[in-house]
């Protein structure tokens, strides 16, 4: 498999060529530039997710031996990193209810499965590509990718990585997590503003031909860890798969079944992998896109128009907290039949106006298969409390979007398909948030005695590496402005 940007499609990369670059020259974002051949479900393993995940990469990593791959897959998916074999687990809570738990990495967020993986495919990529520049990762976060990719990364040699985070858009846990992450490669920096202001600096970096070629001068190439790279998208496709499995293995469902997903989304990242699931031959009926008050998807999806100006809203949902869900590009390069310079004229108008719209032939094809809706924080609180009245289980507030969303499409809607819902983090990660949905939050209470709080409501133990976070060194304490990143990636690479 060869890829090429959404953008303009003449020049062609390796899958390494493209996981070490992460953007496009041109700007675009890499997409398999060949044609995808289906798998056959009735030939995939089903009874380890590893051996799964090494079956689906093949097809895509082509440049990469066999051996490389399962490599990667083994350093990545083990109980080291894990705390569940399964990796992905999934949990029924009703009859065709199914959570699919994506949060038993070692940060507690989905961004795990591919950041675990990430780094591995990268250094071996590095090797294919020659050379002997160090890698710098910059990345942007709202909060769980940081972590995740910090987590990933540390102390591999010839990488550093560096993530900026918005100084007021991340939970009190999440910043916790990144500012006291240690590791001999690794720094953080908040950012002023919100996502959009830092994701727009890390993306201003990347397209500085002339910063670039000053890193180059000192031996550094940069890369992204962002859900644009397409080493993050390719490991989330794998749990699609593993999802469907399951649900044949414990005989819910038979081979061919279409089931819908729903995915709490915000650079819709998590949910192209779905759709590329799909074109991969997996069942689907729908694709529940599921979106905060900061509702641009949902809008997009009944309209047409994708329309960034408006405010961002700050919610207890804060890894959705997104005006620009940058991985859209690559669903309508697919459904435009990669036409690049359709996309490149939409992308041109969001960036000069804020805003573009698509054809109705675009608009009817997305319809057929997405579904989206948004809920509000009242929505979000209520549905963590019902969902664990009625079913005994305990959600964070993202996977209560989501399970709000669905609840609203399925009383809409005569749709009688198994739901696989994902969940994208452990509840302990927003823990002031699902304590306050129960009701049993206290002012006075610190994170860590909301932590135990919910450890006794739920009968489960507090996760091993949220448990210290109150006592650890605070590592990272830097405050930068959106014009003042360049000179802190200077700085932090020691160039004057
Ligand atoms: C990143 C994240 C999301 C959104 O995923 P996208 O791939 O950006 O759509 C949802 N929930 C949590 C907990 C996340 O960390």
């Amino acid at each position: 498999m060869q890829y090429y940007s959404t953008r303009g499609n003449t020049v062609r990369m390796s899958s390494s060529e493209a996981i070490v670059r992460g953007l496009a020259p041109d700007g675009g974002l890499f997409v398999p530039a060949d044609k995808i051949t289906a798998f056959d479900i009735a030939k995939l393993p089903n009874n380890s997710y590893q051996e799964l995940a090494n079956t689906i990469f093949k097809p895509f990593l082509s440049d990469y031996s066999d051996q490389e791959i399962e490599a990667a897959v083994h350093n990545a998916y083990n109980p080291r990193a894990f705390d569940h074999p399964e990796i992905t687990p999934l949990h029924r809570i009703d009859k065709k209810k199914h959570i699919l738990e994506l949060w038993h990495g070692p940060t507690y967020a989905f961004k795990d499965i591919a950041l675990q993986v990430l780094p591995h495919l990268l250094k071996t990529a590095m090797k294919k590509t020659g050379g002997d520049d160090e890698i710098v990762i910059l990345t942007a976060t709202s909060g769980d990718t940081g972590k995740s990719a910090l987590e990933g990364f540390r102390d591999i040699p010839g990488i550093k990585i560096i993530v900026y985070f918005p100084e007021k858009g991340v939970s009190k846990i999440q910043k916790l997590q990144m500012v006291t992450q240690e590791g001999s490669n690794v720094s953080v920096a908040a950012v002023k503003g919100n996502f959009d202001d830092t994701q727009r600096g890390v993306k201003d970096i990347f397209n500085d031909d002339i910063l670039r070629a000053r890193l180059a001068a000192r031996g550094y190439r940069l890369s992204s860890a962002n859900s644009i790279n397409w080493g993050r998208l390719l490991p989330q496709i794998v749990y699609y798969f593993w999802a469907y499995l399951s649900l044949i293995n414990k005989k819910y469902i038979n081979l061919g079944d279409a089931v819908n997903f729903t995915v709490p989304t915000g650079n819709f990242g998590n949910i192209l992998a779905g759709y590329y699931a799909k074109c991969l031959g997996l069942p689907v009926n729908r694709l529940i896109c599921a979106s905060n008050q900061n509702n641009i998807l949902t809008d997009f999806i009944k309209t047409g128009l994708y329309d960034s100006n408006r405010k961002l809203h700050l919610t207890l949902s804060p890894s959705m907290d997104i005006l620009i869900s940058s991985n859209l590009e690559r669903l309508l390069f697919e459904l435009t039949k990669h036409n690049a310079g359709k996309i490149a004229d939409w992308m041109e108008g969001l960036k000069s106006m804020g805003y573009y719209r698509v054809d109705k032939p675009i608009m009817d094809e997305i319809q057929k298969l997405f579904y989206a809706g948004f809920a509000n924080d009242i929505n979000t609180v209520t549905t963590i409390k019902s969902v664990f009245d009625d079913y005994n289980y305990l959600t964070d507030t993202h996977t209560a979007v989501g399970l709000s969303v669905l609840n609203n499409y399925l009383s809409n809607n005569n749709d009688s398909c198994h739901n696989i819902i994902l969940s994208t983090a452990s509840p302990y990660k927003f823990a002031s948030s699902v304590a306050r949905a129960l009701q049993k939050y206290s002012e006075s209470d610190s994170e860590l005695a909301l932590l135990n709080l919910l450890a006794s409501e739920t009968g489960t133990k507090v996760p091993e590496n949220l448990a210290d976070l109150g006592t650890k060194e605070i590592r990272h304490k830097k405050v930068v402005t959106g014009d003042n990143m360049r000179n802190h990636l200077f700085e932090t690479l020691s160039i004057n």
